[in-house]
């Protein structure tokens, strides 16, 4: 286990990486707290919860929304939670997501940890303190930024979860390769998911070095006004072409990477799309999909992240140097249409 404490602004989190979630019990007061756990992963595990007090959530993305977490507060109130409650999510990126926001208005605010489950959530949902849930079709649309106290990693769950998340969770430690660290971009070429899958300690150092890179882009950019934008790396034609074509959000992602490095071509004069393109699909992700230019523009200029008539298009210079360039929306319309694949 590797113990690593991070101060943001105004709170600090603390890491338990590689740890059981049995060492939960070292500094959460067992008859304080209760646990949020996903549906599959209680369902799975249901041995390993057994001393806590536990609300289980139904699986799914359908389930972050207002009516879930209306029950959730009930039974709160049933199990006589209260400021000195400590709410602990085990679950993936929708888990985390409903732990951290009930946990940001239950009683105005309680303490909240995290043992995320999922690659992704390891990697990238759990961290940051964003905490939401989505309003009918619009995502993440209420919610709050609260750090959590803890976030604990049990590889052991991992070994349930299904290949078709592990490769949505890479989706996410690509893109952090291709913005920051060409070194690690390196590394992912010369191993693959069935190796990390096999051995332990690779997999370990991985996850490790994908958190701690997320929280440190977190750290210099709390509020998001700069840095932690080039998170959004894939993610403006990714979140585009997600809804639209049902692709899930490690597919979008990999394919709007694609996109980007080819707009990257045009305007940063980026040179290695081939190997992105290459290693996106070492990693079982798609590097194109069919769609109609018309229609990804259409979701384009709803997106709230777009400011008037301007995309921030985060784009590569080269592999782990991102910068982010404001393109005019006809631009990007001109880009996507003389690209589009029907
Ligand atoms: P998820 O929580 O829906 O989990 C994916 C699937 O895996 C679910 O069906 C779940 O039941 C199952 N699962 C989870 N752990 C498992 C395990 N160990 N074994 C077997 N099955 C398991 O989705 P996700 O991909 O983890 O996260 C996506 C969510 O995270 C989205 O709602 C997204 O908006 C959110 N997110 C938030 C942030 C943030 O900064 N707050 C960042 C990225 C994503
Ligand atoms: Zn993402």
């Amino acid at each position: 286990m590797n113990i690593k404490k991070v101060n943001f602004n105004t709170s600090s989190t603390t890491f338990y990486f590689a740890a059981g979630i049995s060492y939960l019990k070292e500094f959460v007061d067992v008859q304080h707290a209760v646990m949020l756990v996903d549906e599959t992963v209680f369902t799975h595990h249901a041995k390993r919860f057994k001393d806590w007090k536990t609300i289980v959530l139904k699986s799914g993305e359908k389930y972050k929304q207002q009516p879930a977490v209306d029950a959730v507060i009930k039974q709160l109130i049933a199990f006589g939670a209260d400021r000195k409650t400590t709410l602990i999510g085990v679950g993936g990126g929708v888990t985390t997501d409903m732990t951290g926001y009930i946990a940001g208005i239950y009683m105005r605010g309680i303490q909240f940890g995290f043992v995320p489950t999922t690659i992704l959530a390891m990697v990238d949902a759990s961290i940051g303190g964003k905490n939401g849930i989505d309003v009918g079709v619009y995502k993440n649309m209420v919610g709050t930024i609260i750090q959590p106290s803890f976030i604990l990693h049990d590889l052991v769950f991992l070994n349930t979860l299904p290949e078709m998340e592990w490769q949505n969770g890479f989706a996410e430690i690509i893109k952090h390769a291709c913005i920051k660290d060409a070194a690690m971009f390196k590394d992912l070429e010369a191993y693959s998911l069935k190796k990390y899958r096999s051995k332990k300690t690779l997999l370990c150092d991985l996850i490790q070095r994908n958190a701690l890179l997320k929280t440190k882009v977190v750290i210099k950019d709390e509020f998001e006004t700069g840095d932690r934008k080039l998170l959004n790396f894939g993610h403006t034609f990714g979140h585009a072409i997600e809804n639209t074509y049902k692709l899930s959000h490690g597919y979008a992602v990999a394919v709007g990477m694609v996109m980007a490095c080819m707009i990257s071509e045009a305007c940063q004069g980026f040179k290695d799309t081939n190997r992105v393109v290459e290693l996106i699909k070492k990693y079982g992700l798609p590097v194109h999909q069919s769609y109609k230019a018309k229609k990804v523009i259409d979701v384009m200029k709803a997106d709230k992240k777009k400011v008037k008539d301007v995309i921030n298009y985060v784009l590569l210079q080269k592999i782990g140097k991102a910068v982010v360039q404001p393109i005019s929306i006809d631009e990007v319309e001109g880009i996507i249409t003389q690209l589009e694949k029907v």
